[in-house]
């Protein structure tokens, strides 16, 4: 009994001494938890002015704003994902475009994916989307009545391109959807707006008139039921890194035609690879991304919903301003060097493999 006893204790010795060795041989890698989960996992944006910190596919933003989930001229569709959020210029413009486009004809905006409540790499989906100034509005009209909770969890987005073609299927395009997508570029603070090829060949092959707009419009894989609208670094932001100019034309020449080859469509030979933002840890990331995490927020979602136009949309450009995150987190970020050349932009065109439209859910 009492050697039993001594070789059970001895027993669990042992499995103390495993256990406290799994605990440190686990540390390390706890230490470089995925910068997603993290971000993923934050319900709320930080209590401080609004700054965006590095590049549209590697970054997190600090003020984030929601837009309210309803307004007259839109809808919030996917509301659990919680992903209503952006930098407060961006929630302005997408207010300013949902009344615009009213006053040109469109129904509303129904308004899909902008941003986590602090920004960096989603759980699911999208490279960008990371600080705060991209946002994704679907190409079907807002209907005519509310929608109930769960169907935005569950409409359909209207597939716009033909799977083979890779064209617009004529029967669903309208002169709408020029206008709602020229309204969109008309706004000085939009540098680039992703649509499917199909969609920049429709607009290059019937916009008569001023086409000089047709420059912001990018030719991109996916974007096929909704389109992707990215406005500048902004004010405030010293380390937000600008992404490259569009060429200075329409963009209706030899680059695209490149899209109706057979290239940019082969099979990915390797689909199993993880993404680039399923990988990232902190340290991807800029360094002041620690402190976003940190940083306090607001007492709810309801305080940090922007409520009304008042506030001004600054145009495109970051300004040589200093970071203004507040006393409880400024002790952090202050005195480190600047992020901005610290990591390299990952460009839209070039990336190898196709995106898969997301499943219609
Ligand atoms: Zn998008």
């Amino acid at each position: 009994m009492k050697s039993s006893t001594r070789s059970l204790g001895a027993r669990n010795a042992v499995l103390a001494v495993v256990l406290v060795l799994a605990g440190l041989a686990a540390q390390p890698a706890a230490a470089e938890e995925r910068a997603k989960d993290l971000f993923g996992a934050e319900k709320l944006p930080t209590a401080t002015d609004p700054q965006s910190f590095g590049f549209y596919s590697k970054g997190c933003f600090a003020g984030g704003v929601a837009i309210p989930m309803d307004g007259p001229t839109w809808q919030v569709m996917r509301p659990s994902r919680n992903r209503r959020w952006g930098h407060p210029a961006m929630i302005a413009l997408i207010e300013k475009l949902s009344r615009d486009a009213v006053a040109d004809g469109w129904p509303g905006l129904l308004i899909g994916d902008i941003a986590q409540p602090r920004g960096g790499p989603m759980t699911s989906g999208h490279a960008s989307h990371q600080i705060g100034l991209d946002a994704d509005i679907w190409l079907t009209p807002m209907p005519d009545r509310p929608l109930s909770m769960a169907q935005r969890e569950s409409m359909s987005a209207t597939l716009m391109v033909d799977e083979k073609t890779h064209l617009v299927k004529d029967a669903l395009w309208t002169p709408q959807h020029t206008a709602l997508l020229k309204r969109a570029a008309s706004y000085p603070q939009v540098e680039r707006i992703l649509v499917n090829p199909g969609i920049k060949k429709k607009l290059c092959d019937t916009v008569k008139g001023d086409r000089s707009w047709l420059r912001k419009i990018r030719p991109f894989w996916g974007h096929d039921y909704h389109f992707h609208m990215r406005i500048g670094c902004q004010p405030g932001s010293p380390t937000c890194k600008a992404q490259e100019a569009t060429p200075d034309d329409d963009g209706c020449g030899k680059p695209l035609s490149w899209w109706f080859t057979q290239e940019p469509w082969r099979p990915n030979t390797n689909p199993d690879a993880p993404k680039a933002r399923d990988l990232m840890t902190m340290a991807s990331l800029p360094k002041e991304c620690r402190a976003v995490l940190d940083a306090p927020g607001p007492a709810s979602a309801e305080v940090a919903t922007y409520h009304g136009g008042a506030e001004p949309v600054a145009v495109a450009g970051p300004e040589p301003e200093a970071p203004s995150l507040p006393a409880t987190t400024a002790s952090s970020t202050a005195g480190l060097p600047s992020a901005a050349s610290a990591f390299t932009a990952t460009p839209e065109v070039g990336v190898p493999v196709p995106r898969p439209r997301p499943p219609a859910k």
